[in-house]
């Protein structure tokens, strides 16, 4: 292998526990959605991953679609993997997600078993792993029943391809529904993965994170720092490649004065704590105990390391967060 991990690596982060299953994960996750395809430096994108296992985290998420291009993430992972962190596969947590469309082929989208089970054993190639750890149905698919996803889910772990199931983007009805079906399979549900941040706190309100600490099932949420809307690096203007330019997922057309008001509200009080928008921001989805791990992006190791320290301050009070919620929701 071509890159010895820190030896201290255990040393810096905190491991919950998903839900009532056995798994821990780190507090915070890695996903590669965006910025990890053939557009971006290899030498680049190389170097942030192993710079998160060198912080601890263990925990890699993936999807087919990631890159860009579709099926982009997941090569550049499966480089590194074998030639870096393959010594270390028994300490690595890798999750894959199918069912947004990824092709214009019929089986190339949707939560049908064909176009889950193909899209798993792609990524397996892709990964060049022989299972991953977590399979995701990546969308609830209203046209497919859901029988035919969760018993997808249920073939890939019990064919030794997922070590354990997830879904991502249900609302409770149906990850409710999926639930029983799971765990009547003998196959119970790992984790859900929703959207949750200071700006989008659909999963408290709609019931999904009671329904978790009622199931058992981990939650690990994605975009936390609102694709980095909820860092100060929008305060002024857009800066030159930061996603709010160069994403076809984050339109400039939100930086506007509403926006800019409130994340100036929420940084200036990110700032009495001593602390940055983002660690905050941060700090704030981590205080859920449903919630067992911050899924975040990084375009920099410097953004790794100054997010990673967002657990060091005091826990929120319940005037801070009377604050959050005034200046927080839309
Ligand atoms: P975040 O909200 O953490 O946004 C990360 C982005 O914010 C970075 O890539 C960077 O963008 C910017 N950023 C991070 N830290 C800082 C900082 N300290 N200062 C300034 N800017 C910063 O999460 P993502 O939206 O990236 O989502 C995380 C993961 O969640 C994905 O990779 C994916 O695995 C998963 N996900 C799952 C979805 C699903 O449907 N299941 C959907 C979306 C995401 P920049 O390039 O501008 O520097």
């Amino acid at each position: 292998p071509l890159h010895t991990p820190a030896s201290d690596r255990y040393e810096h982060l905190p491991y919950r526990r998903a839900g009532r299953s056995g798994l821990d994960l780190p507090a915070f996750s890695f996903g590669l959605w965006q910025k990890f395809g053939p557009d971006h430096s290899y030498e680049k994108r190389r170097e942030i991953v192993l710079h998160a296992f060198d912080l601890g985290i263990t925990h890699f998420d993936n999807a087919d679609r990631y890159g860009p291009p579709p099926r982009g993430a997941q090569k550049f992972f499966g480089r590194v993997l074998a030639r870096d962190l393959a010594p270390h596969r028994d300490e690595l947590i890798l999750s894959t997600k199918a069912g947004n469309p990824i092709g214009a082929s019929p089986y190339q989208k949707g939560a049908s078993r064909k176009s889950l089970l193909a899209s798993l054993d792609h990524s397996l190639r892709d990964l060049g792993t022989d299972y991953v750890d977590v399979f995701y149905s990546h969308s609830p698919d209203l046209s497919t029943p859901i029988e035919e996803t969760v018993g997808a889910l249920v073939s890939a772990v019990q064919q030794g391809k997922a070590l354990y199931a997830g879904v991502s983007n249900y609302l409770p009805d149906r990850a409710g529904e999926a639930t029983t079906l799971l765990r009547d399979a003998g196959v119970p549900l790992l984790l859900h993965q929703p959207r949750y941040s200071i700006f989008d706190r659909r999963p408290e309100r709609n019931g999904l994170l009671k329904l978790a600490a009622g199931e058992g099932f981990g939650v690990i949420v994605y975009s936390p720092l609102a694709q980095g809307l909820l860092t100060d690096k929008y305060l002024i203007d857009i800066p030159e490649g930061a996603r709010a330019q160069a994403s076809a997922f984050l339109s400039p057309d939100v930086i506007d004065a509403t926006y800019r008001e409130r994340a100036a509200a929420l940084n200036k009080l990110a700032g009495e704590r001593g602390q940055s928008l983002a660690q905050l921001a941060l700090q704030w989805v981590l205080r859920r105990p449903e919630v067992t791990s911050a899924l975040i992006g990084a375009s920099s190791t410097g953004q790794l390391d100054h997010n990673l320290r967002a657990l060091d301050f005091a826990p929120l009070t319940g005037e801070e967060l009377a604050l959050i919620d005034e200046h927080g929701v839309h």
